[in-house]
């Protein structure tokens, strides 16, 4: 049959192409190399033979080379769907040309599927144009690995440098000493602008801005792309754009109420694992005590929402908003103020402290003796809100509106073993309430905990340092974007340090 020789991208998974994509749907045997992402490898059918060759890309040695060459050629002659699935694009530096040359000379069908390289696709991601009108009209990709001058491919690194324009320089960490030096050699002045770009577009991006002067000095580990010229003094970031590249995300709310979370964590650049730990399910009474408490809305003086959740429920026993009377609404934050909007109902009171106890104070007291407050809530919710505005003078009715349940690990909604794993394997945890930590631990008991916990707030920061976990950021208010713009921010951080420090 035949080979596709697919290029993979430079690291995240969603930079493959469509067609390289497909052919791994219905590939026989996956061919692979280590810079290659797990997940595309996943979209492999179940029973593909997957082969690790286990080299990186320009490493291989030349006998380790001519087995694979006969590999691909032995599987190519079979009459499986054969994708040889290598970094960037197959033709850029990686050998891809030395495999396809063994398939010609032993007459296997072939095809060429291009790859977004790192050679292009680093750059971009680190914020450089690798041209740009006035300021570079050429750009050279060039291997640091060019034998020594005068062996056959060495690089000619003097005439690059009076060349001018762009060098991307791949494969260039460990001569970046004598790159700089004899670049500087050839007439670029040590001063030249230069950024070093480490794991681009995946988990571990770092990069760090330098001169030719200041490259040998630069500590980051393999895969770097080095980046010389005018254009690397450029850093076109959108504000917060891709903050959280690379990073796998756990959210570990119930599916229906995780929206607005998955939504702001992808667009940040964040990979989602919906593991819905807990499931929202309706009260002992099946309800019949908030629908009681719905018809006899318009007797209270306020109705007090601490969740979407509640508001979602109780409304749906509603007729309309006339039901209300003259009722009063306040809502404990903006997500449960609009969860009110949505049914065209406007909260008269949001607290600017989002949380139980802002919402208690900032409620006026009871204006004379019988005025009443009408509270759905969580079942076994904790106790604050009715103990505070009893204290503060009100008549309180509270009425069990839904109950937070362990999801079912074995019927999906929890979780499958399958997501799970990737759960364990993930970079985050978001907590979003003390039952998402609680349901959690014992879902994921035995399996690895990922390195970053983040929670919501501070009531859920407590429960989870309770149960041993050490909490790295808390939302800055209870809200999908300041969790999101807590956790860049901390990221952010940790890749700055790294950079400076260098991967391990
Ligand atoms: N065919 C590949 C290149 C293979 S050579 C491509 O088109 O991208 C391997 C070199 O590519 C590494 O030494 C490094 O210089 C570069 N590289 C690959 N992936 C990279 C990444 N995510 N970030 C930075 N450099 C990368």
């Amino acid at each position: 049959m035949t080979v596709y020789l697919v290029g993979a991208g430079p690291g995240d998974p969603g930079l493959i192409t469509r067609r390289g994509a497909e052919l791994l749907e219905r590939a026989d045997v996956v061919v692979f190399d280590r810079l290659v992402d797990r997940r595309l490898l996943d979209l492999a059918p179940p029973g593909a033979l997957r082969v690790d060759v286990g080299t990186r890309a320009g490493e291989a040695s030349p006998h380790r080379q001519a087995d694979i060459n006969r590999l691909l050629v032995e599987h190519g002659r079979g009459a499986a769907t054969v994708v040889r699935l290598k970094g960037g694009d197959p033709f850029v530096f990686g050998r891809g040309g030395e495999e396809a040359q063994a398939l010609v000379a032993a007459g296997v069908a072939f095809e060429v599927v291009p790859g977004v390289t790192s050679a292009f696709a680093a750059p971009a991601a680190a914020g450089v144009p690798v041209t740009q009108r006035g300021v570079a009209s050429a750009v050279t990709v060039v291997s640091g690995h060019g034998g020594a001058p005068g062996e056959p491919g060495a690089v000619d690194w003097e005439s690059l440098a009076r060349a001018g324009g762009t060098l991307v320089v791949l494969m260039g960490t460990a001569g970046r000493a004598e790159i700089a030096r004899r670049l500087v050699a050839g007439g670029r002045p040590p001063d030249t602008p230069v950024v070093v770009v480490h794991g681009a577009t995946t988990a571990s991006q770092a990069r760090v801005r330098t001169t030719l002067a200041g490259l040998a000095g630069v500590e980051l580990g393999p895969p770097c792309v080095i980046v010389v010229g005018p254009v690397a003094a450029l850093e076109l970031v959108s504000p917060g754009d891709g903050a959280l590249r690379g990073l796998t995300v756990v959210v570990t709310r119930p599916a229906e109420r995780s929206g607005a979370l998955v939504d702001a964590l992808a667009e940040a650049g964040a990979r989602v694992v919906e593991l819905p730990v807990i499931a929202v399910v309706d009260p002992p009474d099946g309800g019949a005590a908030l629908a009681a408490a719905a018809a006899g809305a318009a007797r209270f003086d306020w109705v007090v929402f601490t969740s979407a959740q509640a508001v979602a429920r109780f409304v749906a026993h509603l007729r309309d908003g006339r039901d209300l009377g003259s009722a009063r609404l306040a809502a404990v934050g903006a997500a449960t103020a609009r969860a009110l909007a949505d049914c065209l109902l406007v909260a008269d009171l949001v607290p600017d402290q989002a949380s139980a106890q802002g919402l208690v104070d900032a409620m006026p007291g009871a204006p004379s003796p019988g005025a009443s407050v009408l509270f759905p809530r969580a079942r076994a919710a904790r106790d604050v809100v009715g103990p505070g505005l009893r204290a503060k003078g009100w008549d309180v009715t509270e009425v069990d509106a839904y109950m937070t349940v362990a999801a079912d690990p074995a019927g999906g909604a929890g979780g499958s073993d399958e997501v799970l794993d990737a759960a364990a394997a993930a970079d985050v945890v978001v907590f979003t309430s003390p039952s998402t930590v609680e349901h959690y631990t014992a879902l994921a008991a035995g399996r690895p905990v990922p390195p970053t916990v983040v929670c919501i707030g501070p009531v859920t920061a407590e429960a989870a340092a309770r149960a041993g976990y050490a909490v790295d950021v808390v939302a800055p208010e209870p809200s999908a974007p300041a969790l999101v713009a807590g956790l860049a921010a901390h990221v952010g951080a940790r890749r700055a340090a790294d950079a400076g420090a260098g991967p391990a």
